[in-house]
């Protein structure tokens, strides 16, 4: 079994935030195995210039973008759809 957990920066509990190009920054997934035959950890650090919505994976060029929970990234379509 493996968990993933992707960190940022700016994690909060707010439902929506407003994110910058610049917010993107320094992200990181952390892999955590639960197998022994596995290294327990791992991280893997995410190009700062590969920001993709985290509903449907397209890429996201426009700027500000919201943001859900604190890292779920949306594209335009995919907020207004949350949203309904
Ligand atoms: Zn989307």
């Amino acid at each position: 079994m493996i968990l993933l957990k992707l960190t940022t920066k700016q994690d909060g509990m707010q439902p929506f935030q407003l994110w910058d190009k610049r917010d993107f920054s320094g992200r990181v997934i952390e892999i955590y195995h639960l197998s022994s035959k596995l290294p327990n950890h791992e991280s893997i650090i995410i190009p700062d210039n590969k920001i993709i919505c985290d509903f449907c994976n397209d890429p996201i060029t426009t700027f500000p973008v919201f943001v859900m929970r604190g890292c779920y990234a949306l594209c335009d379509k995919c907020f207004l759809w949350v949203l309904q």
